[in-house]
């Protein structure tokens, strides 16, 4: 509980209808996505900032009374970054979501750190312009959070991620001083690029007030294309004969037998489910010569041991398709009353051994799991169904989780693609970073947070 003095402190800095301080209402954000068993604590309080000035009071007030706090957009994330780990205040941007510049001939849109990012690709959309960033939640997470946790999806393969589209930040520091970012212009060269190192900093570093964001011109058609294969090596074999043909899919995604069988069970698609696994390959581009590219990648699998391949220029159809690859998640709580998932990414040459290297790990500890990920990037979204209350279950999670992060390492990869570090993955970090390297990040940390108020214990142990 926060003490009555510092309630009242909090009521000067803020109206009553942003302060809640039940527990009750504090309770809703103890939690975020993350099915976990490690502790998390009750916020002390929970307060909705409106403006920058908000943002800067409370920093302020927190900072001087060494309080924690805890950033959150729509609490979306995977692995417990903006869960408690002390004392905290929970800060909640979603009364900051406002689109507050749109610039259609500069191709910019300036934005408040709650503008849920599906609301930036229909506003660009609105005149002709695109902002590809899509992590598969992005009718609800927030542009804050998207890069804060160095946010990607399904599209990353040929537009990059959600850093791929920060022109400028304005940030406020923990003792509330306002930092801007960033010329704001698609080319910069004058300093360190300090947008960048917000992105993945988990709101360890500063708060996002505003990001201007870049925008390209949005693609005027696209299509599907789906392909069945006897093995991950052959589907990887048919991935890279699409590079060599010279097309560039947006999107190359695939869903492995279990997958397919239990979005099947869930939601019934008329996915084939005999085959070992799919590919999605959607391409992107002018609707004059989209179908010679379809063309081109159906002749490329051909060579390439594929079955079944299909061209979807259908919309209704392809929105049937690409509910089927989202709703996997879902699909997997059907199996277990709890669902885990990673986001380990190795080059895209190992990733079939990566594949087979985990399912025979997950076998081995007896883990029912289901494969999908992004085949062009290399990135695999192990969807582990179990029981965490289980207690001999619980151990092997943990035992194959060390396995594969081994492997991932090995294979010349990394522990996190696209959902962060946050406390789930804090133990592991020492075994993919340099040494040196942490130690800067640390010496950041203290540089920009000197008393450790801006959400602790998430990516390392100071
Ligand atoms: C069903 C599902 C599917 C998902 N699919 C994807 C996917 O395809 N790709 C992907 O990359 N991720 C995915 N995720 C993970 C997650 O949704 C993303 O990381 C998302 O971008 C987080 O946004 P959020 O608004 O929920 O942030 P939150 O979870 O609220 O916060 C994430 C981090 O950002 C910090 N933060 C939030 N706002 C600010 C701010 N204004 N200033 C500073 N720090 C801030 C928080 O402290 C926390 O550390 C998925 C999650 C779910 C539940």
């Amino acid at each position: 509980m926060l003490s009555k003095s510092s309630i009242k402190d909090l009521s000067s800095i803020l109206t009553s209808k942003n302060i809640l301080i039940s527990k009750e209402e504090c309770y809703c954000y103890a939690q975020d996505s993350t099915n976990t068993r490690k502790p998390t604590k009750i916020p002390n309080a929970v307060v909705f900032v409106e403006s920058i000035k908000d943002i800067q009071n409370v920093l302020k007030y927190a900072n001087s009374n060494h309080i924690s706090i805890v950033s959150r957009g729509a609490g979306t994330n995977m692995v417990g970054a903006c869960t408690c780990q002390e004392n905290s205040i929970v800060m909640n941007f979603s009364k900051m979501n406002k689109i507050l510049e749109f610039d259609p001939i500069n191709m910019s849109m300036k934005v408040q750190p709650g503008v849920v990012v599906d609301d930036i690709k229909k506003i660009a959309e609105s005149k002709g312009l695109y902002f590809p960033p899509d992590p598969s939640n992005f009718k609800v997470s927030t542009i804050g959070g998207g890069i804060a946790q160095a946010s990607g999806g399904a599209k990353s393969f040929k537009y990059g991620t959600i850093k791929d589209y920060i022109l400028s930040l304005t940030l406020v520091l923990a003792d509330g001083t306002i930092m801007k970012t960033g010329a704001g212009t698609v080319k910069d060269a004058v300093g360190y690029h300090l947008s960048q190192l917000m992105v993945g900093s988990e709101g360890t570093l500063a708060v996002i007030a505003e990001a201007e964001l870049k925008l390209i011109p949005k693609p005027e058609a696209n299509a599907l294309i789906t392909a069945y294969f006897d093995s991950m090596s052959d589907a990887v074999k048919g991935v890279n004969s699409i590079i060599e043909s010279r097309v560039f899919p947006s999107t190359i995604d695939f869903m492995d037998k279990n997958a397919i069988n239990t979005v099947e069970n869930f939601c019934p698609s008329g996915l084939i489910r005999e085959k070992d696994c799919m590919l999605l390959i959607e391409i992107e581009d002018f609707a004059y010569g989209l179908e010679n590219q379809a063309i081109k990648i159906k002749n490329a699998l051909k060579g390439s041991s594929a079955s079944n391949v299909n061209i979807v220029f259908d919309n209704e159809q392809k929105e049937r398709i690409w509910i089927a690859r989202r709703a996997s998640y879902a699909a997997v709580t059907q199996l277990a009353p709890d669902v885990v998932t990673d986001d380990i990414i190795v080059p895209r040459s190992s990733l079939a051994d990566m594949v087979d290297a985990c399912r025979i790990i997950c076998e081995k500890y007896k883990l029912k799991t289901c494969f999908v990920g992004h085949v062009g990037d290399g990135n695999i979204h192990p969807q582990i169904a179990l029981n965490l209350d289980d207690e001999k279950e619980f151990r092997n999670y943990m035992d194959a989780k060390a396995e594969i992060y081994d492997m991932v390492t090995n294979l010349g990869g990394t522990i996190s693609a696209e959902h962060g570090i946050g406390i789930e993955k804090i133990d592991y970090i020492k075994d993919t970073l340099d040494d040196v390297a942490i130690e800067y990040m640390k010496r950041i940390k203290k540089t920009f947070d000197p008393n450790n108020i801006l959400n602790p214990g998430k990516i390392f142990r100071i």
